[in-house]
């Protein structure tokens, strides 16, 4: 309603005309244009209707327009639109209090900042500044955002025109269906990641080293759930050799996984996490940092050397209160529990077997992948032409899809309802089909 198609044609034309885009060569593109939406689905200026199975950059997790959220939004900037880091304010209060609460266990305090990547800056900083170490040790198969210390603490090809920060080293962390250890499966998979990050701590110098940064479950690398032993592993070699443990929760947390955060799957508790994203399913930008009481101390008396004009905004704060009690209201992180173990698991299992072009799926709740190789035994990647047809083939059957590499990332809002999953992958099975895949 309300809509004009002639705005599709508007809309490109003034961001061709204007709009640097990210991660691209900018004569390439021809984004796709997006005017609304509401739950899982988002249209353009014509009225032509998707299915999101990407929310967006895997943010959206509570849907398009929920009302609450809307209106909490609209509330605080009839009140206050904008307030100083430095001034109390109940938004930020109650932001900070709920997010403690669904953290659980373990943390003391909040560090708001406008993003995800700005929440792995502040949180090295914190390791560094309490540690008095300078590196950080992080994943080849990682991303951990696009600024200073973060582009260079992620591991992907990302990282190399922006190698300008200092105190980073990278090492492999399991996955046993692409192994770097020659393993035979998960349990010699873990054990020999464990055993190449102690040494790769040992030769770059124990005391040297301030953090390891993870994803708890690696998102844009590929979404590869670690075997059940390998984050308390960490755990442990991090306490053994005094090293900040630092989780990036930016895409993992807040429903994501079917859990309010991917560490509580794996009963480890760490020093710092980061996250972003999901916290107001990105209504407006916001991320942080949640802090230990032991890290959080160590600023008690001397100043926090860090800060952003932003930090704490009110819109954003608002934003997280309402997603958080509609979340937790709604049950929102238990329907993508249900909806990925009982409709998304079983059916690309199923997708698995019917499709020789389907080399793996992994996930769980709602944050899966489908990894397609050329050939059944999974060792080549399928080609980037056709991976760009079997895209357009998905948004020309109403999926908007998440489609990286040779991956297609099954990743709906976390309030997909088990009807929409199984639409979806209908769609990925008939596109399959079509492209004889
Ligand atoms: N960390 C992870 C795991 C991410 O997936 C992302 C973004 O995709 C970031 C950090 C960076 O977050 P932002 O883009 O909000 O800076």
């Amino acid at each position: 309603p309300g809509l004009d198609p002639d705005d599709n044609r508007r809309a490109l034309e003034l961001d061709r005309a204007g709009v640097f885009h990210s991660w691209s060569a900018q004569a390439e593109l021809s984004p796709m244009v997006l005017a609304g939406g509401s739950g899982c689905r988002v249209w353009d200026y014509a009225g032509t209707e998707y299915l999101d199975f990407s929310s967006q950059l895997v943010n959206v997790n509570i849907g398009y327009q929920h009302p609450r959220v809307v209106a909490a939004i609209q509330e605080q900037a009839a009140q206050l639109v904008t307030v100083s880091p430095a001034t109390a304010n109940l938004a930020r209060g109650e932001a900070a209090k709920r997010i403690l609460e669904v953290a659980g266990e373990g943390f003391s305090r909040v560090f708001f900042t406008n993003g995800g990547a700005d929440a792995n800056e502040n949180a090295i900083r914190m390791a560094r500044l309490s540690t008095g170490r300078d590196t950080v040790l992080s994943q080849y198969r990682s991303y951990h955002g696009g600024t200073g210390a973060a582009i260079v603490a992620t591991g992907d090809w990302r990282r190399i025109p922006n190698r300008y920060a200092r105190g980073h080293r990278h090492f492999f962390g399991p996955f046993a269906y692409r192994s770097e250890f020659w393993s035979d499966g998960e349990e010699q998979e873990c054990e020999r990641a464990l055993h190449h990050l102690e040494r790769t701590i040992q030769a770059e110098g124990a005391g040297t080293i301030a953090a390891i940064l993870i994803e708890t479950i690696p998102g844009t690398a590929g979404i590869m759930p670690p075997p059940a032993g390998y984050l308390p592993g960490v755990r442990e070699i991090a306490d053994r050799y005094g090293i900040v443990l630092i989780l990036d929760e930016v895409m993992a947390g807040f429903g994501r996984t079917g859990d309010w955060f991917a560490f509580h799957r794996y009963g480890v508790t760490p020093d710092l996490v980061t996250f972003a994203k999901g916290v107001n399913s990105g209504y407006v930008p916001a991320g942080g940092v949640l802090i230990s009481p032991r890290i959080a101390e160590r600023f008690d008396h001397d100043v926090y050397p860090g800060g952003l004009t932003y930090s704490g905004h009110p819109l954003a704060m608002a934003a997280i209160v309402a997603t958080i009690d509609a979340m937790r209201d709604e049950g929102i992180v238990d329907n993508a529990a249900r909806v990925g173990a009982e409709v998304i698991g079983p059916a690309l299992h199923r997708l698995a077997e019917d499709h020789p072009s389907v080399g793996d799926v992994r996930g769980c709740g709602v944050f899966w992948a489908i990894e397609l190789v050329a050939d059944g035994d999974g060792a080549e990647p399928l080609d980037a032409a056709t991976m760009a047809a079997l895209k357009a083939e998905l948004l020309g059957r109403g999926l908007l899809p998440f489609v990286t590499a040779n991956r297609i990332h099954v990743v709906p809002p976390c309030v997909v309802t088990a009807q929409e999953a199984a639409e979806g992958i209908a769609i990925i099975d008939a596109a399959l089909g079509a492209l004889r895949l």
